[in-house]
């Protein structure tokens, strides 16, 4: 009984996401207020200086970095090309690896332009900001794939995506507690992840605080588990990892646009024991 609820919870799930609208969801989040590179206090850039802290703080190398439900977008991994020299992306959905090939393959129709975003992210590693195209290009180079993943599944890729020893760190942002059904789906979640990372491995951890729903399209409204600070910190130590570090960010008011309710960002840092 328990069993069949867990899978109608998740069916139920992978169902809202059927009318996710790549173009929409890039429209809703990263452009200006939530994307405006000239505030300090704008939430993309938070992000992108959350991210380039922990890439660049000397203790997150190896070979290959995985990005779990990368989604539309790429932001997530400016800072982590230049440590890494293989990068996979993955998503659920055929609509939104079909946009990131677009942008893979450098043929125009993208739905965002990612210019303002690899110039930030040069910015931060001390370059100046036309060093842009160069990072593009290392991007391109570096990305290896594109591939399905289900976080709900103990095995969440195909067996043959990773290397046996697993992946070195794992980037993943605004996934897990946006397609679960509750905190013990979330935290069930972490654990089939951690599965495909070395032990020693790092994750990084980019999520909604105090969010119940996201639309993911006009009209798609999706459910997300609301979080707190607490139940992050709990989930991570019972799905094997040890917190490094965790930074908050509280919503200013006009960065609520009426696209969700999140009302916080948190950032994780954290190893697999
Ligand atoms: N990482 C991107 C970002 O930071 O904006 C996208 C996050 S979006 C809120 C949630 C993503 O999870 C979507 O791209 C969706 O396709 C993906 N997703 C839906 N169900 C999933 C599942 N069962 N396993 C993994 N990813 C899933």
């Amino acid at each position: 009984m328990e069993g069949k609820g867990k899978v109608n919870g998740v069916a139920a799930m992978a169902a809202c996401y059927q009318g996710f609208d790549p173009a929409a969801y890039l429209q809703y989040n990263y452009t200006p207020p939530r994307a405006d590179f000239d505030r300090k206090d704008s939430i993309v850039p938070w992000k992108l200086a959350c991210l380039h802290r922990a890439f660049t703080e000397g203790d997150v190398r190896g070979e290959l970095l995985v990005d779990i439900g990368s989604g539309p977008t790429l932001y997530q991994v400016l800072s982590g090309c230049e440590v890494f020299n293989k990068v996979l992306l993955t998503d659920f959905l055929e609509v939104n690896r079909q946009e990131l090939r677009g942008w893979l393959d450098n043929e125009g129709g993208c739905n965002l332009d990612w210019t303002p975003y690899l110039q930030h992210v040069c910015k931060l590693e001390g370059r100046r900001p036309s060093a842009w195209t160069e990072k593009a290009a290392k991007l391109r180079q570096v990305i290896t794939d594109i591939v399905p993943v289900d976080v709900h599944r103990p095995q969440p890729l195909a067996l043959d995506a990773l290397p046996s020893e697993g992946a070195d760190c794992l980037v993943s942002c605004f996934c897990l507690e946006s397609v679960s059904p509750d905190l013990a789906a979330f935290t069930r979640a972490l654990g089939h992840i951690g599965r495909l990372l070395r032990t020693g491995g790092h994750l990084l951890l980019i999520g909604a605080l105090g969010e119940s729903y996201y639309f993911g399209g006009p009209g798609v409204r999706i459910p997300v588990v609301p979080l707190n600070e607490a139940q992050v910190c709990a989930s991570l130590k019972e799905s094997g990892y040890t917190l490094i570090r965790l930074e908050v960010y509280t919503l200013p008011q006009d960065m609520r646009v009426g696209v969700d309710d999140v009302s916080g960002v948190f950032f994780v840092k954290a190893i697999k024991e």
